[in-house]
């Protein structure tokens, strides 16, 4: 589903990923877990195709994102939804209009805008908070709303970028709940990264652990704690 093959990214002479392999199965909650400064970020960066990887390559249902031309990357754009830190909310637009907004860039008629914001604000427990301003909304559910927008667009790949950083932990939990119900309702796959541990041990089918570049660990949740 998603195949990440000899990925490196470099700034210059600093490379920043160093020959990144992993494979995430249709459905799967996988998790990149490590220190600040692996490279974690960049990975997430090249993959939602924020930005270009140096070589190697990013498919997603076998069609590679790093070769793509301009006009197609638009199109292949929509196949990852991302979670960003802190949501990420535009804070002079409500809760419904920040989950409308991919829908509206995509050019979507607007009646079926409306009919996949009700679904959505419906399946992240938002619809009671549809019309208030992401100031007015908690830190998990300013979350739950970019979880809604990174769906906006049905992509095949939800990648989560630290999303549960700041959170206490009930919030967190009812995030990664949230998660896991969206991968077994939706068939989503979802790629976690995040720099907590305790974060993936409860949700994650599959764990690579980023270090300077590379995956110095991959395996399950029992064989990377094992391991470590
Ligand atoms: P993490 O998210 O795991 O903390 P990052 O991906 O942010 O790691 O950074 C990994 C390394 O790459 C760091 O040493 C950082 O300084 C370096 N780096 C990240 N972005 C750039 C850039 N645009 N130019 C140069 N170095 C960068
Ligand atoms: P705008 O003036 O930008 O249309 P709205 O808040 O009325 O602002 O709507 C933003 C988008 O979200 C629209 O596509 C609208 O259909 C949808 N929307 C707004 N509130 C709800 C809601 N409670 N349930 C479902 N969709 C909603």
């Amino acid at each position: 589903m998603i195949e990440i093959t000899a990925l490196t990214k470099s700034y210059g002479t600093t490379t920043v990923l160093d020959g990144i392999d992993l494979v995430v199965e249709e459905g799967q909650i996988a998790a990149v877990v490590g220190p600040s400064g692996a490279g974690k970020s960049t990975l997430a960066r090249c993959i939602n195709l924020l930005e270009r990887p140096t070589s190697g390559a990013i498919a997603v249902n076998g069609q590679d994102l790093t070769r793509l031309s301009r006009r197609d990357l638009r199109e292949a754009r929509r196949q990852i939804g991302t979670v960003f830190q802190s949501a990420n909310l535009l804070r002079r637009l409500t809760a419904a209009q920040n989950v409308a907004l991919p829908m509206r860039h995509a050019g979507l008629p607007e009646q079926e805008v409306r009919r996949r914001v009700g679904d959505l604000l419906e399946r992240v427990g938002m619809v009671h908070r549809a019309n208030h301003y992401p100031s007015q909304l908690s830190g998990g559910q300013r979350q739950r709303i970019g979880i809604a927008r990174g769906l906006a667009l049905q992509p095949a790949v939800l990648l989560s970028d630290e999303a549960t950083s700041g959170l206490d932990p009930e919030s967190t939990r009812a995030i990664l709940d949230l998660l896991t119900e969206l991968r077994d309702d939706l068939g989503v796959t979802i790629l976690v990264i995040t720099h907590e541990m305790d974060v993936v041990r409860s949700i994650a089918d599959l764990v690579a652990q980023l270090d300077h570049g590379r995956i110095v660990e991959q395996g399950t949740v029992a064989d990377v704690v094992r391991r470590s």
